[in-house]
């Protein structure tokens, strides 16, 4: 059978396939510590759940507008003029005909990109990314082009590589952003993305797109000296209001991964081309979650005070317990809930982080998703949502096996990469 040609282009997702390959093992009777969640552990709120009840009461089961209901529409711009208070102050609140409903940020992003983004289109997308961002622009017949931070900027995008990302693809059609970031934990500052935007300002060319991917907008630890509150991209680059398509929806920060609740927020000419996707493919998304959603979008602010703080208690404790690997660099994450661990030094010669982390798996019992998906290839990313027991115990085993690697490999002369 011939498959389309497009899809020799896109790879499966690592973060899927990780998981799978755990859910394997352990119904083989396999003792796995599973870390590659990239799901809130917490169950959705009560209210949630009543209101679905409710909704179901009142037989709200039929087909739904495909933009979604007006009153999670209106929610959903709420939200938004609340984070982009200064699009409110200087120019046009965001209405509900400017959002678009759909199952999960996933759709979200993916009905951006085949809207805006034609074959041959260059996407700038700053690595490490989420697996699925380049995936989505291959989709589409773009072309990724892939702008690569480092460890010392805390891996964001600065405003040299930006510039050099302009010089080297002077007719790139859209940027693709992530904060707080799915693998980094980073969490852009407001003056870091003026700084960006004055860049994008100044040199993109007429109709350059600004997708921000803000799913983490609610899981962004308390402000240290290092850490930032979360800014909305469109907070730090009002003028761009016409010219973003903001990503975001519920699966992380109301734990409704399930339920598949996402949304775009885009001008009117943007949100018809997203629209006209949404009829033709899905339609309005499942009329129960639209309703749990308008519920799930008034919790109060104690919800996501409560999570965030247990949160960042385990980002400490596997934070403690690796710290007991000599040499291996544990970042500290600002915001999501991943760690992104450089394993560069554990590595066989030649080798990238991905037959290391299957033999993690195999040989310790502990599951974590290979950074090649994120563009990383010497990495591996760790996700603490998960209960404290069994990080700890997922922690302890990986630095037994890495430090018993690490002996190992100081043994043979050919062994270790410093
Ligand atoms: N964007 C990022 C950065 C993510 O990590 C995810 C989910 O893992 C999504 C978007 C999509 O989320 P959803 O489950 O709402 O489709």
């Amino acid at each position: 059978m011939r498959i389309a040609r497009r899809l020799n282009l896109v790879q499966e997702s690592s973060t899927l396939k990780m998981n799978a390959l755990a859910l394997e093992l352990r119904s083989q009777g396999k003792d796995i510590i599973n870390l590659t969640a990239g799901e809130p552990d917490f169950f959705v709120p009560e209210r949630v759940k009543d209101a679905v009840r409710q909704a179901l009461l009142e037989n709200k089961s039929k087909y739904t507008l495909a933009v979604g209901n007006l009153d999670l529409r209106q929610a959903v711009a709420n939200k938004t003029n609340l984070q982009q208070s200064r699009i409110v102050d200087r120019l046009q609140p965001w209405r509900a005909e400017e959002i678009v409903i759909s199952n999960g940020g996933k759709q979200a992003l993916f009905n951006s990109i085949l809207a805006m983004i034609d074959p041959g289109d260059e996407v700038m997308i700053p690595s490490p990314y989420w697996v699925s961002s380049p995936e989505m622009v291959k989709l589409a017949e773009g072309q990724p082009r892939i702008l690569k931070t480092t460890p010392s900027t805390h891996f964001k995008l600065t405003v040299d590589l930006l510039s050099q990302g302009f010089r080297d693809y002077p007719k790139a059609r859209m940027l693709i952003l992530n904060s707080p970031n799915n693998p980094t934990g980073s969490v852009y500052s407001e003056v870091e993305l003026r700084a960006l935007g004055d860049v994008i300002v100044t040199q993109a060319p007429g109709d350059f797109l600004v997708v921000s991917d803000e799913i983490y907008d609610r899981i962004v630890f308390p402000q240290g000296k290092a850490n930032s509150p979360f800014c909305s991209f469109l907070q730090a680059v009002p003028a761009w209001r016409n010219q973003t398509i903001t990503i975001n929806g519920l699966s992380k920060s109301a734990a409704m991964t399930g339920w598949r609740v996402g949304w775009s927020v885009a001008s009117g000419e943007i949100t018809a081309a997203i629209s006209k996707i949404q009829g033709q493919s899905a339609s309005g998304i499942n009329s129960l979650a639209q309703a749990a959603a308008v519920t799930a979008l008034s919790l109060p602010e104690d919800y996501f005070a409560s999570q965030i703080a247990s949160y960042q208690e385990r980002a400490k404790l596997s934070e403690r317990i690796l710290s007991q690997v000599p040499g291996l660099v544990v970042n500290h994450p600002e915001g999501a809930f991943y760690h992104f661990l450089n394993m560069q030094r554990f590595c066989g010669v030649g080798e990238t982080a991905t037959p290391l982390c299957s033999r993690i798996l195999q040989e310790a019992g502990v599951a974590l998703v290979p950074g090649q998906g994120f563009g990383e290839e010497n990495f591996l990313r760790l996700s603490f949502s998960v209960p404290k027991d069994s990080l700890a115990e997922g922690c302890e085993r990986l630095v037994h096996y890495l430090k018993k690697l690490d002996g190992s490999l100081a043994e043979t002369p050919s062994g270790t990469q410093s």
